[in-house]
């Protein structure tokens, strides 16, 4: 599957979000025009490893939100970005989502610090994975494979077994509570029930 989350959750909210904050200062409503006047320039942090996610210098839902690679321009690489992080004292661990495919036991946050750290989360995570597949045999999605969360393709529940047991039964009511309230949200914006 090609990555959303990207855009999703992360580029298009802030663009969202910086509309708002801007004309909220101009002391206009939040449905007016943008003034001709205004321009906004987003900074997006790919390096120059990756460089082929580039292909717009212009919001396409905002006109006047211009994108700007810095990291890009200054030759920057990942590595480059992780050494800068060292010789300045920072944390040079990768931050991820509890639910990223890209977790992985070797760099990054593993699964094993999820489960050990974030346990809920864990379970959440299992709960996506498994409607992620439930979804794909409704042929609903258009998905090239079957997909998983977890790299060596099996369930996530199934890669941690007795972690996946054993959380399930202590979290089920948050798990339940948790699952509810974004079935609400969902309902509330579609008008309808969704689920798989
Ligand atoms: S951390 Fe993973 S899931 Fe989260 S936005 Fe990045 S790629 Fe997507």
């Amino acid at each position: 599957m090609p990555p959303q989350c990207t855009g999703d959750f992360k580029i298009v909210p802030v663009q969202q979000m910086a509309r708002k904050f801007v004309l909220r200062d101009l002391g206009l409503k939040p449905t007016q025009r943008m003034p001709k006047n205004v321009g906004i320039i987003m900074d997006i942090g790919f390096s120059y490893d990756e460089i082929k996610r580039i292909n717009q210098y212009q919001a396409s839902q905002f006109k006047y939100i211009y994108l700007s690679y810095p990291l890009v321009e200054e030759n920057l690489t990942t590595n480059d970005s992780i050494q800068f992080l060292k010789d300045n004292n920072m944390p040079d661990k990768r931050s991820r989502c509890y639910l990223c495919p890209f977790n992985c036991d070797t760099t990054g946050v593993d699964w094993k610090e999820i489960i050990l750290s974030e346990p809920l989360s864990f379970i959440k995570a299992c709960f996506f994975d498994r409607e992620l597949r439930a979804v794909q045999k409704t042929g609903r999605k258009n998905m090239r494979s079957i997909p998983y969360f977890h790299y060596s393709r099996i369930p996530l529940e199934e890669a941690y077994p007795e972690d996946f047991r054993f959380f399930s039964a202590i979290y089920k009511q948050e798990l339940e509570a948790w699952k509810q309230e974004w079935f609400d949200i969902l309902h509330q914006k579609y008008g309808k029930r969704i689920s798989a």
